[in-house]
C-alpha cells in the first residue's frame, strides 16, 4: 500500500473530536462505521464517524464543530444516489433522522401544501400529498429517496421537486442556525451551496379530484415495477440523458445490457441501471461505468455525464482484474 493510500484511508479524528461527537449524540455516533447499509447499492467502506442527527439544535452544533476543526463532512440521504468508495469517507458522515422526518400536509382553497423535514421519505410526502389532490405528485412517485437529497439532485420524471417549491430551510457551517434560501433548479442539480444541509422544505400544488391523482400515481408506480430493476441494489439512472436523447438507449445499442465487472452488472432490463448482483465493490461498479461510457464515447461521440455522485475514497481493488 502506497503512502498516499494510507493517508487516504487514515482517520480524521483525534480524540478531542470522538470526545466532542460523543457528547452531542452519544450511541448514535458510531465510529469506523461501513457505509455500504446506507445506501441503495449496498456499497462502500467506513465512515470515520457516522451520526444520525435528530433535531436542527444538534445539526447546528455539528456544524459548527466541523467548522472549527476543518473537518470534511457529508450528508447522506437514504443514499439511492451515491456511490461510496471502499475506502469509505474521511471526517464526518451525517444522516438526519427524527424530528427531520416529520412530514404535515393541508388542503388549502386552491392548493396542497407540503411542510416536510429533510429525511422524510419521498414515499410519505407523495401518498400524503397524493390523498389530498396534489396535481403533477405522480411525476415524483417511486423515487426512493429523502426530501432533502431529492431537492439537492432534483430528482422527478416529467416534472421535477423544484417545480413545486416554495420554501428551502438549510443548515450550513458558516450559518449553522436555520434559515431560508434561494434556489435554481436545474435538471438533476441545482444552485443550492455545496455546504448546506437542507433542513425542511415546503411544497405546493395545484390542488385536483384526489381518486383521479391517486389512480394516475398508482398507473405510474405499476409503469416504474415493469420497466425498471427496483427489486436489486443498484442507484437508479447512472448516467444523465444527453441533451436530446436518452442515455439508456445510447448504452443499449452499444450491447453493453448484460456487461459485468466483478458483482456489478448492467440490468438487462434498463440499460441506465447498474445492478449489484452479488458483493460488488465500489471498483467494480466505477469500472464497468467507465467501460460503458467509453463505449458510448467510441460509437457516438457522446460523452455521457453520471447522475450518480461518486463520493470517498476510491481504491483499485475489484473483482475483475
Ligand atoms: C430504483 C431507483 C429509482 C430511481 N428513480 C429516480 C427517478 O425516477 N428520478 C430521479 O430523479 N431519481 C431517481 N433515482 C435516484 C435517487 O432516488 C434520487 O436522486 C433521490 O432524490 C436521491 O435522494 P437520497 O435521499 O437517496 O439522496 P442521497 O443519494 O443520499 O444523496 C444524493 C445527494 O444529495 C445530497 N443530500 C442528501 N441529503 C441532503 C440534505 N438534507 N441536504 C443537502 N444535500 C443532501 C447528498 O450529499 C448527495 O450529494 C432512483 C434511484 C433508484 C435506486
Amino acid at each position: 500500500m502506497s503512502l498516499t493510500t494510507a493517508q487516504a484511508l487514515a482517520s480524521l479524528l483525534d480524540e478531542h473530536d470522538r470526545a466532542a461527537l460523543r457528547a452531542i449524540f452519544g450511541e448514535r455516533a458510531r465510529f469506523d462505521e461501513p457505509l455500504g447499509s446506507y445506501t441503495s447499492w449496498k456499497i462502500g467502506g467506513p465512515a470515520d464517524v457516522f451520526v444520525t442527527v435528530e433535531r436542527e439544535s444538534e445539526l447546528a452544533a455539528l456544524m459548527a464543530h466541523c467548522f472549527a476543526r476543518s473537518l470534511p463532512w457529508f450528508v447522506l440521504g437514504s443514499g439511492s444516489n451515491v456511490l461510496v468508495g471502499d475506502g469509505g469517507m474521511r471526517g464526518v458522515v451525517l444522516r438526519l433522522g427524527g424530528a427531520f422526518a416529520e412530514v404535515h400536509a393541508r388542503a388549502e382553497v386552491t392548493h396542497v401544501i407540503v411542510e416536510a423535514g429533510a429525511s422524510a421519505g419521498m414515499a410519505a410526502v407523495t401518498a400524503k400529498a397524493a390523498s389530498l389532490g396534489a396535481i403533477g405528485i405522480g411525476s415524483l412517485a417511486g423515487i426512493p429517496g429523502t426530501v432533502g437529497g431529492s431537492l439537492r439532485m432534483n430528482a422527478g420524471t416529467d416534472r421535477e421537486i423544484g417545480d413545486f417549491v416554495r420554501e428551502v430551510w438549510v443548515q450550513r457551517p458558516t450559518k449553522p442556525e436555520p434559515h431560508p434560501v434561494t434556489v435554481q433548479y436545474y435538471y438533476r442539480h441545482t444552485t443550492l451551496a455545496r455546504d448546506a444541509v437542507v433542513s425542511r422544505v415546503t411544497l405546493a400544488f395545484e390542488r385536483g379530484d384526489p381518486k383521479v391523482v391517486r389512480e394516475e400515481m398508482q398507473a405510474r408506480l405499476v409503469r416504474r415495477k415493469s420497466t425498471q430493476p427496483i427489486a436489486l441494489p443498484n442507484a437508479g439512472s447512472c448516467f444523465r440523458n444527453p441533451e436530446g436523447d436518452k442515455a439508456a438507449r445510447l448504452i443499449e445499442a452499444v450491447g453493453a445490457k448484460g456487461w459485468r465487472h466483478g458483482g456489478a452488472e448492467v440490468s438487462p432490463l434498463h440499460a441506465n441501471f447498474i445492478n449489484n448482483v452479488g458483493g460488488a465493490t465500489a471498483a467494480d461498479v466505477a469500472g464497468l461505468l467507465a467501460r460503458v461510457r467509453r463505449a458510448v464515447h467510441d460509437r457516438f461521440g457522446v460523452e455521457l455525464q453520471l447522475e450518480v455522485h461518486l463520493v470517498g475514497v476510491f481504491t483499485d481493488e475489484t473483482h475483475a482484474g
